[in-house]
């Protein structure tokens, strides 16, 4: 496995790979690698010839406030797991490296989609998202690019980045893994205390308590939101931030039952912003 710091070196890298006839596989994170990014990896090596991962925590995407500097970067050891997940190239430049000393031109964000629930939190958050994802595409030109389902609204908007400035990427989304509690896995849960841990368990609990509502059918769709966010609230040590019951496409809320959709939710326990999410499918 090769790592790599420049922009040239990955460009050299991926087009002798290109020019050996082999398909590019990308994996885009921002480290602390979990079970959950060592799927992803897999997933892109049973579906692309030469794995491509980055390991680049993004400053653009973070607001003020939140947590950019004590982000966890333990290199060495995410380098390592990306060897033993199978990749064939990693990517971790510093930050000048990516944006240069001052970029004039990024990438917009401007739909509906940007505005609701993260966008509405985090304002810049998908600016950043988009700009960075847009460039390491551009950097890296893969087959394919695989991302987490546990990052629902980041997965609609960089199929949204794809379908409107015409990248050829194709967009595969990968399920959520989970710790054997049902708590999803977050490079953000090492921030918790094990008091914590147990309070955060609580979000999946909402979201299986909600699915199972929703899959009874004895409630309309604002009873069921309302006993959702009234189990949340009600919750010490959690801090809801948003709870909804939305269509997968638009993450429009929903105002009555429909086949497929999707549990969004995010809180703070304790400093730690946790976001999950479920997708139902009634039959
Ligand atoms: P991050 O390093 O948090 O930016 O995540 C990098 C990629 O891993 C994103 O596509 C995430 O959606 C994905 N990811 C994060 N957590 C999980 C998880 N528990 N299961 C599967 N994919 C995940």
């Amino acid at each position: 496995m090769e790592r790599v710091t420049t922009i040239a070196e990955l460009r050299q890298l991926v087009g002798h790979a290109r020019h050996a006839g082999q398909t590019v596989g990308f994996v885009p994170t921002m480290g602390a690698l979990h079970a959950g990014h060592l799927s992803l990896i897999e997933r892109a090596g049973s579906e692309s010839d030469f794995v491509v991962v980055s390991i680049f925590v993004n400053p653009t995407q973070f607001g003020p406030g939140e947590d950019y500097e004590r982000y966890p970067r333990p290199l060495e050891q995410d380098v390592e797991l990306c060897r033993s997940a199978g990749a064939a190239a990693v990517f971790h430049p510093e930050a000048s490296e990516v944006y240069g000393p001052e970029p004039q031109v990024s990438v917009v964000v401007q739909g509906e989609l940007a505005t609701l629930w993260e966008g509405a939190s985090r304002p810049h958050h998908f600016h950043g998202v988009a700009t960075v994802v847009a460039k390491l595409f551009n950097m890296i030109q893969p087959d394919r690019a695989f991302f987490g389902a546990k990052d629902f609204q980041q997965l609609s908007i960089i199929r949204a980045l794809c379908r409107d400035l015409n990248f050829a990427t194709e967009i595969v989304a990968c399920p959520t893994l989970r710790e054997e509690d049902g708590l999803a896995m977050s490079s953000r849960n090492a921030y918790l205390s094990s008091a914590e841990r147990i309070t955060a368990l609580r979000l999946n609990h909402a979201l299986t308590f909600t699915q199972e509502l929703l899959a009874a059918g004895d409630l309309a769709l604002p009873e069921i939101l309302a006993e959702l966010r009234d189990l949340l609230n009600n919750e010490p040590g959690l801090e809801l931030d948003y709870a909804t019951i939305a269509d997968p496409e638009t993450l429009r809320e929903l105002t009555s039952l429909q086949k497929h959709m999707v549990i969004l939710l995010a809180a703070k326990v304790g400093r730690t912003r946790l976001i999950d999410n479920l997708e139902v499918h009634l039959p």
